[in-house]
């Protein structure tokens, strides 16, 4: 299995995956040339993914469903919940191909399996995912809320992960946020912070199954790539490899 974060954040998420001649999209949070320049930049035609899977409803994750779904084919797989809050919110356009799950379903593409995991985050109906062929294991875990019970065991289940690690604490107190936006973020439907994905990996380490971590969906404000490392690297030193995913470009190719 391979995948890719084309984008992560705020400003839009998008990350690609490949595995068992399936080739999946999550979340359209960039536009239709950028997605597809990204990838064509790794070799690979946005016109041959087989679906694009929407998280939750936030214009962050699916703002270009719609395009990519009239410009690529691709037919977009969304809660219904999560599609009627969006609808309402931005104009996504005629969608002629929507196939809906459930935030605690599963999709099977193939030999491909991808489990949704529902999450309390401030979405509608908003899930994570795992990614499952071959006996390997890729979650794409971001906008997660809070540490939710099952999180931890999920995490170690793991051999790859993206995971949120969205704000350094002291960088989101001392900021420009207005106080209800600081409290949103760290409030339990919001984001993950440095120090909760740090304990999250601390502990996967112990399982030793999990191999990289490509640290996700990181704040502009509230954080950077080399505080997000260094709080998550104090907790698991050169056990997992991590990496972190780019505001505004895409990754390398990460193998699971
Ligand atoms: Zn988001
Ligand atoms: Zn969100």
């Amino acid at each position: 299995m391979i995948a890719i974060s084309l984008q992560s954040g705020s400003s839009g998420n998008c990350i690609y995956v490949e595995t068992s001649g399936v080739r999946l999209l999550f979340d359209a949070g960039i536009s239709g040339v950028q997605a597809a320049e990204r990838l064509a930049a790794h070799g690979r035609d946005i016109r041959a993914v087989d679906a694009v899977i929407i998280s939750h409803d936030h214009g962050d994750h699916i703002r270009h469903a719609g395009v990519f779904h009239r410009k690529f084919g691709l037919p977009v797989y969304v809660t219904p919940a999560t599609l009627a809050a969006a609808s309402s919110r931005c104009t996504l356009g005629k969608l002629r191909d929507v196939r809906h799950f459930r935030s605690s379903g599963k999709l099977a593409f193939g030999d491909v399996l991808v489990e949704a995991i529902p999450t309390p985050h401030d979405g509608a109906d908003g899930s994570a995912f795992v990614v499952q062929s071959g006996g390997k294991r890729l979650g794409i875990l971001t906008d997660l809320g809070h540490v939710f019970e099952g999180l931890t065991a999920l995490v170690s289940s793991l051999d790859a992960v993206f995971l949120e690690s969205n704000y350094d604490p002291d960088m989101l107190a001392a900021g420009p946020y207005p106080a209800y936006l600081k409290q949103r973020i760290r409030g339990p439907r919001g984001h993950l912070s440095n120090q909760e994905s740090a304990e999250l990996l601390r502990r996967a380490a112990e399982g030793r199954r999990l191999k990289w971590a490509c640290l996700s969906h990181l704040s502009e404000q509230n954080n950077n790539p080399e505080q997000a490392l260094k709080t998550n690297r104090a907790a698991v030193a050169e056990r997992i490899v991590l990496h972190t995913a780019d505001r505004y470009a895409a990754t390398g190719v990460f193998t699971v």
